[in-house]
């Protein structure tokens, strides 16, 4: 590509920003503009949920230093929604009017919070009902988080724990309801699901699992929730965490393919040619499952944001270790990695007495992912024996005394 061309990043999250400086540290000289509807400088998300929370001065979110946009020419257009793309005229418009000319661009739109109606319907949306994805919903919800205010907390997802853990830790007193019967079931083996639920327990939280909400109601000054099975938990304020919805709406209007996310390719390029998305927002085909996958981690977003900023020069992916991310919550800090639908799951150490390490293994008794607690630093050889689809007798598994070091050298 020439100086004079133009890649243009809609989304100014974690993929965006970490594109648009992949572009310039692989050397291309060309335009890059970074489009964000957000007014902030492109921030971390994963602090929303914990530090932002509790320890709201000092806790710094940015992912580049402020001036770091300015010193590698990248264009920042914040507070700016795109609001149409033309992927034949190559051209994206944006809110003001402006119209940008690309030559090659990544949509890193990101997700949005699921809506819950019955919920929405309370009013009082960002005062006393909540929802996380943003810093600005982050910074509305601390108010929410005092000592001795009560706190209902919708869905028992990654959201919801981390919430929980933070408003303990706040003072609050806290309400958990989950549809399902274990919390973080989407992605946590039922082992350790069981062991955080046990956990949130210990530490006060009353989790109300297996049973949905069946309808909410503002009685007096109180929010009070009524599960299907009549109970009623009442409370000062509503958070709910259901999941998300990748943000794929620029891409539908230019008739991209769509579906659980912009559908891409291994080098994050999407149906059109000159077109890419990276991140929560993009879904990949693979040869190893069926339809679509979609992931919504750090990592991920990464990931994909350098694939496809080396893509767009012509440069080839780097190899990715298994699927890796993390959770901080009740003083644990627990790092999944692999297939978390693994067959058997095998312990060394105590999930009771962390530090430890689960080790799963498919029903041919392959190791297909690894969780540590409290030892983020195995982590590195846990990865090692997945990529390997390593082999190892349980009991040695089991037994610290096999260093993992030793045993991801050996593994062929
Ligand atoms: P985002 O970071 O969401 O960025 C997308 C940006 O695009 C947003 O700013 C959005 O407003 C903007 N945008 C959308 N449409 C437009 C448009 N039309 N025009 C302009 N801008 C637009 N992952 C982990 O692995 N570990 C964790 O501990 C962890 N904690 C998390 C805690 C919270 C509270 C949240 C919300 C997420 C957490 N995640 C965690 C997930 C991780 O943060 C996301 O996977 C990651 O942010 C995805 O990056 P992204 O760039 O795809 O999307
Ligand atoms: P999530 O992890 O998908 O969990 C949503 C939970 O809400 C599920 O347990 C779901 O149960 C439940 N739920 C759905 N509808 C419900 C309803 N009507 N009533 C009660 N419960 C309901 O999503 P999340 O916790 O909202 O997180 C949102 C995003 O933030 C995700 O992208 C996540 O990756 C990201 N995030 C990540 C981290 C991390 O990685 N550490 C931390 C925070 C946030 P069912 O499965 O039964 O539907």
């Amino acid at each position: 590509m020439t100086n004079a061309s133009t890649i243009a990043i809609v989304g100014a999250g974690q993929a965006g920003a970490i594109a648009a400086a992949e572009l310039r540290q692989q050397g291309y000289a060309g335009r890059v503009v970074l489009i964000g509807d957000e007014a902030h400088r492109p921030y971390e998300r994963p602090p929303l949920s914990k530090d932002v929370l509790l320890q709201p001065d000092t806790t710094r979110c940015a992912i580049y230093a402020d001036d770091f946009y300015a010193q590698h020419a990248i264009e920042l257009r914040l507070g700016m929604p795109a609001v149409a793309l033309d992927a034949d005229a190559q051209t994206i418009t944006l809110q003001d009017g402006t119209s940008i000319a690309f030559d090659h661009l990544l949509l890193a739109t990101g997700a949005r919070a699921r809506r819950l109606p019955m919920l929405d319907a309370l009013g009082g949306l960002g005062v006393d009902v909540h929802t996380l994805r943003t810093l600005d919903d982050a910074r509305r919800l601390r108010t929410a988080l005092q000592p001795g205010k009560r706190v209902l907390l919708v869905g028992a997802g990654v959201i919801g724990l981390e919430l929980a853990s933070s408003a303990i830790d706040l003072g609050a007193q806290v309400s958990v309801i989950e549809q399902a019967p274990l919390a973080m079931a989407r992605c946590a083996p039922p082992v350790l699901s069981r062991h955080l639920c046990e956990t949130h327990r210990a530490r006060g939280v009353a989790l109300h699992l297996g049973v949905p909400l069946a309808s909410a109601a503002r009685e007096h000054d109180e929010i009070v929730l009524t599960l299907e099975d009549g109970t009623r938990v009442a409370g000062n304020a509503v958070i709910y965490g259901i999941g998300v919805e990748p943000e794929t709406a620029l891409a539908s209007m230019a008739g991209l393919e769509v579906e659980n996310g912009i559908v891409i390719d291994a080098q994050c390029r999407t149906s059109h040619p000159r077109i890419y998305a990276a991140g929560d927002a993009a879904g990949q085909r693979s040869t190893a499952n069926p339809g679509v996958t979609r992931q919504e981690t750090w990592e991920n977003a990464k990931h994909q944001a350098v694939t496809a900023a080396r893509a767009m020069l012509g440069i080839a992916p780097e190899a990715l270790d298994a699927p890796w991310f993390w959770t901080d919550q009740c003083g644990l800090n627990v790092q999944f990695a692999g297939d978390m639908r693994a067959a058997e799951w095998i312990g060394r150490g105590s999930l009771a007495a962390p530090p430890c390490v689960l080790f799963g293994l498919d029903a041919d008794g392959a190791l297909v992912g690894a969780i540590t607690v409290n030892l983020g630093r195995e982590m590195r050889n846990a990865k090692a024996l997945i990529a390997k689809r390593a082999r190892v007798a349980r009991e040695v598994l089991a037994d610290p005394a096999h260093s993992l070091r030793d045993l991801a050298r050996a593994a062929s």
